[in-house]
């Protein structure tokens, strides 16, 4: 798969300006009305495509954070869901500025405006989502069940019952809008009105769906099920198309944005991919050196020696047994920090021993003179 910003010949830190006039150039090179180079409709529709991605900033975030914006659900799925008629309207909407798609509002490619219709595209729903760690660090698979407005299957989300007759309207004739003539200073003029008696439907209703009082859907619940990218973060999130509420009358569903929220590890605390890990040591094992297991993320414990001469704050970095690096096969590292562990009652003999060693103290006290504790703690608490 092609680089969208590539595709449309655009810096990744292109403005919205510098994108929409990138693409409006572009796309009217290639629009299979004017070019008829056989490969004109091919890249009139990837140029739509990367645009329809990099002009809305959700989708842009997602992109640029995971390289796809999730089609379907499945959120490494490649792009290509694209039609030729998705991206004749996006043509459209990029020089019309109008409304985005399902406002009843676009020509038709004959020049008539279209009917009004019944039927509203369902909104988005957002959700949260806590995962652990080890969901980050392994991807996981969730299931989810979602209170959101569903389809009436009474009336199959049309809101009208079998059954159920659509007659023209009387008022307008069928047409939705009126025509009235008012006479004014400067003659009569006319003006098109929606037609109130129908609304712009054009048709009148019988009887609507007693289920969903015409709505064409209800109130219930649906399970969803997606993927957790491995190496994920707090404020990334998923968008799942189609999978917010159901539209009205018919109309299109929203879609479902997934937010990552992460649970706090007992052991480690993340910083960007790394992990950090506080590891307790006694006064022997920091003075004279030890070999101590580690636990990781992973599961299996790993060993670490730690040199004689240990400094409290000190730390130690072992390399790829942090967080996965999202899109990438590259992981980050586990920090070990030293922490000293002050023994805080001691019996007589250990109270002897360490006023034995405390004569000694006067020889170390120079060794010190050129390290600062404080960059250390600053370290330390980042
Ligand atoms: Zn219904
Ligand atoms: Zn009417």
């Amino acid at each position: 798969m092609r680089d969208l910003y590539e595709i449309l010949g655009v810096e990744r830190g292109a403005s919205e300006d510098e994108i929409k006039s990138a693409y409006r150039k572009r796309a009217k090179e290639c629009h299979p009305d004017t070019n008829r180079e056989p490969d004109a409709e091919n890249r009139f529709k990837e140029l739509s495509e990367a645009y329809s991605v990099l002009s809305d900033p959700n989708k842009r975030r997602q992109y640029d954070a995971y390289g796809t914006t999730g089609r379907n659900g499945d959120p490494f799925a490649g792009m290509g869901g694209f039609d030729i008629s998705d991206a004749l309207r996006m043509f459209m909407e990029a020089f019309n500025g109008g409304d985005s798609f399902g406002g009843g509002f676009f020509t038709g490619g004959f020049g008539q405006r279209e009917r009004a219709s019944r039927s509203r595209k369902g909104n988005d729903l957002r959700l949260t989502v806590e995962v652990s760690l080890e969901d980050i660090l392994k991807g996981a698979h969730k299931t989810v069940k979602l209170t959101k407005k569903v389809v009436c299957k009474e009336c199959g989300g049309s809101g009208i019952p079998a059954g159920a007759k659509e007659k023209p309207c009387a008022s307008c004739g069928g047409s939705g809008q009126k025509r009235t003539v008012r006479n004014t200073l400067f003659g009569s003029m006319s003006t098109i009105v929606t037609c109130p008696e129908c609304g712009g439907l054009g048709y009148t209703v019988s009887a609507y769906c007693p289920k969903c009082s015409g709505e064409g859907r209800i109130d219930g619940s649906e399970s969803v099920e997606f993927d957790v990218p491995r190496g994920v973060s707090e404020g990334n999130y998923l968008v799942i198309e189609n999978k917010g509420n159901a539209g009205i009358a018919g109309g299109s569903p929203g879609n479902l944005i997934v937010f990552f929220k992460e649970l706090p590890d007992k052991r480690f605390n993340r910083r960007g991919n790394d992990l950090f890990y506080r590891l307790p040591l006694s006064f022997s094992q920091v003075a004279l050196g030890d070999e101590v297991d580690i636990p990781t993320l992973d599961g299996e414990k790993r060993s670490l020696k730690i040199p004689s001469g240990t400094q409290f704050g000190q730390t130690f970095r072992m390399k790829h047994l942090g967080l996965p690096i999202i899109n990438s096969r590259a992981r980050g590292d586990l920090i070990v920090t030293a922490f000293v562990r002050t023994p805080a009652k001691l019996s007589k003999r250990e109270k002897e021993l360490y006023e034995e060693l405390a004569s000694f103290d006067e020889g170390h006290a120079s060794e010190h003179e050129d390290e600062s504790l404080f960059s250390r703690l600053k370290d330390l608490l980042g």
